[in-house]
Formats: C-alpha cells, sequence, structure tokens
C-alpha cells in the first residue's frame, strides 16, 4: 500500500502544534491560536489567521506547514438533496464524502437541486481510506482494491470542506459524521482515531454524534471498546449464518461470526447505547424469511438495533435488489421478535451516493 503524504497543518493535533511552535521559536499561545483556527474556525489559508504575526505565518509557509483542505473536484447533486464531493489530495488521490441534508432544505422532491436552502439536520459519510481492501461482494468501492490509508488530516479535512461549503454553523445545527464512506476504518485505526479526537477536541462534535461502521475486524472492535472517547458502533453484518456471509464478505474466513457476535457481545455499552447492526438485503441471497428468523438468534441478548438497506444497484455488481414486500417480511420477523429493525431510506442512489456505491465515478 503507498504512503500518505504530508499534509500539513490539517491533523497535527494541539501536542504537535506546540512542538512546532517551540522549534520555531515561538510562545505557546501561539500553538493555541493555530488549533482554534485549524479546527473550530475551519479556515483555510494562513493568510486568514489575524491572529498570528505575519512572519510566524511566512515561517510556517517556509516549512511546508500550510492550511490545506481536500480540493473538490467534483459535486454531485442528488434531486432528494444529498450531494456526492469527490475530493482530490495533495497527491492526487480521490476520495468520496457525502452530504446528506435533512429537513426544509434536504428534499426539494421536486426534481430541482436542493440543499442550498435552509436544512436544520444532516450528516456527513465520510471515507477513512482510498479504496478499500476488504471485498464484499456487493460494494463497488470494493472494485477498487486499495490504494492507501487517508492521514487523520485528509479524514478531518473531507468533514471542514463540506461544512465550509455548506456553510454550516454548528451552534445552530445538528450535523452527525458516519465514517461508512470508501474505507475499511479499523484497517486505518490509528489515523481514524486521531481524526475522532480532532473532531471532537478541536471542531467540536459530541462523541454522540459520530458512528463508525466495520465490517468486523475483530482486534479493533476489543480496542475500541476501550477508547476513553469514541463513536457508535456498528457491524456491517449482511448475513445470518458464516456459508452465506463468507460468499458476500470475504473478510468472514478470517473473523467468522461466531468471534463477530462474541465481541459485539463483549463490546461495552454506554448507558442508552446501542450497537447498530446494518443488513444489505441481496434479493435471493440473504433476504428470506428464514434468514431473518436466523438473525433474530444471533444478536438475542444484544442491545442493538438492525438497519435494514435493501441493495443499491450498481454496474459490476451481481445481485439484485429485493422487492419492498420482501424486506417488509423480513423487517416484520425482527420487530415481532422486539429488535428495533428500521428499513433505510436510500439517499442519493441517482447520484451513485448510497450506501456502497462510492466508486470515484466522475459522471
Ligand atoms: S462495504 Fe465497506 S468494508 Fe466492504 S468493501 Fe465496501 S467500503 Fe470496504
Amino acid at each position: 500500500m503507498a504512503d500518505i503524504p504530508q499534509s500539513g497543518l490539517v491533523g497535527l493535533d494541539y501536542k504537535e502544534l506546540s512542538s512546532l511552535a517551540q522549534k520555531l521559536g515561538q510562545p505557546d499561545y501561539r500553538a493555541r491560536q493555530l488549533f482554534e483556527a485549524l479546527y473550530p474556525q475551519r479556515l483555510q489559508a494562513l493568510e486568514s489567521v489575524s491572529t498570528l504575526p505575519k512572519e510566524f505565518r511566512a515561517m510556517l509557509k517556509s516549512q511546508g506547514m500550510e492550511i490545506q483542505h481536500p480540493r473538490i473536484e467534483k459535486c454531485f447533486h442528488s434531486t432528494d438533496g444529498t450531494i456526492r464531493y469527490l475530493f482530490a489530495m495533495a497527491d492526487g488521490e480521490t476520495v468520496e464524502t457525502v452530504w446528506m441534508p435533512e429537513g426544509d432544505g434536504g428534499e426539494a422532491g421536486d426534481g430541482t437541486e436542493a440543499g442550498d436552502s435552509e436544512w436544520d439536520r444532516a450528516t456527513i459519510c465520510v471515507s477513512s481510506q482510498v479504496g478499500c481492501a476488504v471485498n464484499c461482494q456487493f460494494c463497488l468501492t470494493a472494485l477498487l482494491g486499495v490504494k492507501r490509508n487517508l492521514s487523520a488530516g485528509e479524514i478531518v479535512g473531507q468533514v471542514l470542506a463540506v461544512l465550509n461549503d455548506r456553510k454550516a454553523d454548528l451552534a445552530r445545527q445538528r450535523v452527525n459524521i458516519v465514517f461508512m464512506g470508501m474505507g475499511e476504518p479499523f484497517l486505518n485505526y490509528p489515523n481514524f482515531m486521531k481524526a475522532v479526537r480532532l473532531l471532537t477536541e478541536g471542531v467540536g462534535f459530541p462523541e454522540s454524534r459520530m458512528t463508525v461502521s466495520t465490517s468486523g475486524i475483530i482486534p479493533r472492535i476489543h480496542e475500541f471498546g476501550e477508547e476513553p472517547v469514541r463513536p457508535k458502533l456498528a457491524i456491517s453484518l449482511n448475513a445470518s449464518n458464516d456459508a452465506v456471509r463468507s460468499a458476500i464478505m470475504p473478510i468472514n474466513k478470517k473473523w467468522n461470526l461466531e468471534m463477530l457476535m462474541q465481541a459485539a457481545r463483549d463490546f461495552p455499552l454506554r448507558n442508552r447505547e446501542r450497537l447498530t447492526f446494518e443488513y444489505v438485503l441481496l434479493n435471493g441471497t440473504n433476504d428470506s424469511v428464514a434468514h431473518a428468523r436466523e438473525v433474530v438468534e444471533l444478536v438475542r441478548g444484544i442491545r442493538c438495533k438492525v438497519n435494514l438497506i435493501a441493495l443499491n444497484p450498481g454496474p459490476g455488481i451481481e445481485f439484485g435488489m429485493p422487492t419492498e414486500q420482501r424486506v417488509q417480511a423480513f423487517q416484520n420477523i425482527l420487530m415481532k421478535a422486539g429488535i428495533p429493525a428500521f428499513v433505510r431510506r436510500p439517499r442519493g442512489r441517482d447520484i451513485y451516493a448510497a450506501c456502497g456505491q462510492l466508486k470515484r465515478t466522475v459522471a
């Protein structure tokens, strides 16, 4: 896998900014000013950091220390208000980030471009790697393979760039973050966790407004449970038995369902927190009544909810989308067994922004 290129100031935490200021002969409060400019204020260029003397800014620049957000290469607007951003990183690699507004500006519903008018809640779906190595058979990102990890700065940078583009005011508007874009966050764990800390301590996101989804990297699930500050956990389940799961998610051959469900049972949930299981329904593969009954047995006793997602079809994916009736029947079996189960409405399907559809398509 390729190395992560140096990406400037965004991604440095307060301690690192302190050592940088010290190295450049500056008092420590300069680090605090930089931190404020980078994260809560979301400034996009050193010239805009008026709290810093010109000489210090010039010194930083001479060290290659600029404020660099991922560059918006392209934006695709869905009729439902969703925006898919294609971001270019400093080395030219691209990833996708999705903005899903809700409220008045969220859904135009009339075929006009939405998302620029008023919204009061939104979710940003963030990528953690360029491509993905996990190879889930129903996912378009998998077709890319993995090129490299994203740095913490590149992960946080996606959020900063989208918030600025949408002119979000976090004091007034509620924004959630889901780490469910391209990549498996738990295969880029240190950078992912550093990004989480910068988003909570710096940008101002409460940990309760963030969710990370994993395909089931067991050792990292255990480690994640020990983190003092962490997003909520979602497990991408997608099958009710090992035969089906290994066929559609090869990662299951390394960490099977028994190990996964044990990790789920052992996961230390906070007060009133629920684990989320995501289940992409693939017509005729994992969406029968018998499969639903197996899911009930699997999750029994775990404080959880299940999100059901009807497959988002795409070129190169061999599975089909289940009918409404099959989805409904699956949901009913879970609900009758007392398991909260929700059918997730696909967002931005027309622009390839929905779950499993992120492929860096440029049209
Ligand atoms: S579903 Fe997630 S983990 Fe699986 S291949 Fe796609 S991006 Fe990777």
